[in-house]
């Protein structure tokens, strides 16, 4: 089903000096005119040749489309300009370099269910449409969402509500890319309604780019709305703190202003963010507006994208330049989502230099050591357990603890 008609005539000119505010405000008017044929990149920005080619490579391959809002903020004669560089395709993306993958994460051979995937024992992905308000070059799901806008059908939802309604050990759902703030209030609270309905469902989050690139989204009627179905949680994507616009700080004051608590997701991208400086402001930024760092990905091994990831060590060394140099609280954590279904691994800077019996010697940000002394008494376990959980069935995290231990006797 095609959710918006994208055969509407186009406008004269998509530059926002020349759309008039309720127009251009109408995040409906966004998505129908978002760019993304050769030509009209051709006549907006001064391509590059590498640009060219991978905008003439594009069709069948990967998909490519910007909303005016998200372009307006290229720098039109730049083409290192952070912002371009997440949604112009260079000719570099049609090449497959070592360990890329088409699903890098190994997402659709953990799926029980149409659009759910089901790594976690908790935690459940769950895809409502194959919609984004742009195209990231870096997308790790760019299977998904190369092809025809469509939502995903109701059957296919139908019956991955259904694996969650069997399922009472997921706790979590996190709803995602596409990009869900992309459907129209009622689609997307009739998906929020049925799994808040499930009674075993705690949390649910979405995954959302819309406050990067269609800001004008985001209003008090869709979080009123979103409001009703908490605990809700919603996880953002701003990668360079030139994204964060009035526009975007208002999007994400609304948000927070209906009490939900937001995250930021960023993908650390060689030449775009891959400096102490970018990501100091973006921290910076992000906590000004309310909105919490959380991850820091190194970039998923996605087919075409390896000219956009950034090294370990780079990335390592970045945190260490931003631990204990600025509030705890910016600091998100780095992680590699494992390659085929590991999960997510956090890496960072080595701290513990040393680890005797009863001491430790520990750096510390400015590379001054330490010596932490270890506690006398080592018995770590809980006797008020048995009172606070009592008559309640065990959970798994004995068995998971005994099955980590077990793997380092067998080592
Ligand atoms: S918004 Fe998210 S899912 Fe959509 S293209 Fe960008 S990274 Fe991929």
């Amino acid at each position: 089903m095609t959710l918006i008609d994208l055969g509407a005539t186009r406008p004269r000119s998509l530059r926002r000096a020349d759309v008039d505010d309720a127009t251009w405000n109408d995040w409906r008017w966004q998505l129908r005119n978002r760019v993304d044929d050769p030509a009209a990149f051709e006549r907006l920005l001064t391509l590059t040749a590498d640009e060219r080619a991978g905008l003439a490579a594009a069709p069948g391959l990967f998909r490519v489309g910007v909303t005016p809002y998200y372009l307006d903020l290229i720098d039109r004669e730049n083409p290192f300009c952070p912002v371009r560089m997440q949604i112009v395709p260079t000719i570099h993306e049609t090449r497959q370099a070592r360990g890329e993958l088409l699903d890098p994460l190994g997402e659709d051979a953990a799926s029980p269910a149409p659009g759910l995937t089901h790594r976690y024992p908790d935690r459940v992905l769950m895809l409502a449409l194959n919609r984004c308000a742009i195209y990231c070059r870096h997308c790790n799901r760019r299977r998904m969402v190369g092809h025809e806008d469509h939502s995903i059908a109701k059957d296919d939802l139908e019956q991955a509500l259904e694996y969650l309604r069997g399922n009472k050990r997921v706790k979590d759902v996190l709803i995602s890319g596409g990009d869900p703030l992309t459907l129209a209030d009622d689609k997307l609270e009739w998906v929020l309604s049925e799994v808040r309905k499930i009674p075993h469902i705690d949390i649910i989050r979405i995954g959302t780019r819309v406050p990067v690139c269609l800001p004008m989204r985001v209003d008090h009627d869709l979080a009123r709305m979103l409001a009703k179905y908490h605990p809700l949680y919603i996880n953002t994507h701003f990668n360079h703190p030139k994204e964060i616009t009035p526009e975007a700080r208002r999007a994400c004051g609304i948000l927070a202003d209906a009490g939900i608590p937001l995250g930021n997701q960023a993908v650390l991208l060689r030449r775009v963010n891959s400096s102490v400086r970018v990501l100091r402001r973006l921290l910076r930024e992000l906590l000004k507006m309310r909105v919490r760092p959380y991850y820091l990905f190194l970039g998923d091994p996605a087919f075409g994208t390896d000219h956009l990831r950034t090294p370990v060590g780079k990335g390592i060394e970045l945190i260490e330049a931003i631990r204990g140099h600025m509030s705890g609280m910016a600091v998100p954590h780095l992680v590699i989502d494992a390659p085929g279904g590991g999960g997510k691994i956090p890496i960072g800077p080595q701290y513990v230099m040393a680890w005797g019996a009863d001491r430790l010697v520990l750096r510390n940000f400015e590379g001054k050591l330490v010596t932490y002394h270890e506690p006398e008494q080592r018995d770590c376990s809980v006797p008020y357990d048995e009172v606070f959980f009592a008559g309640e069935p065990g959970d798994d995290v004995d068995d998971e603890a005994r099955g980590v231990a077990a793997l380092f006797e067998d080592t």
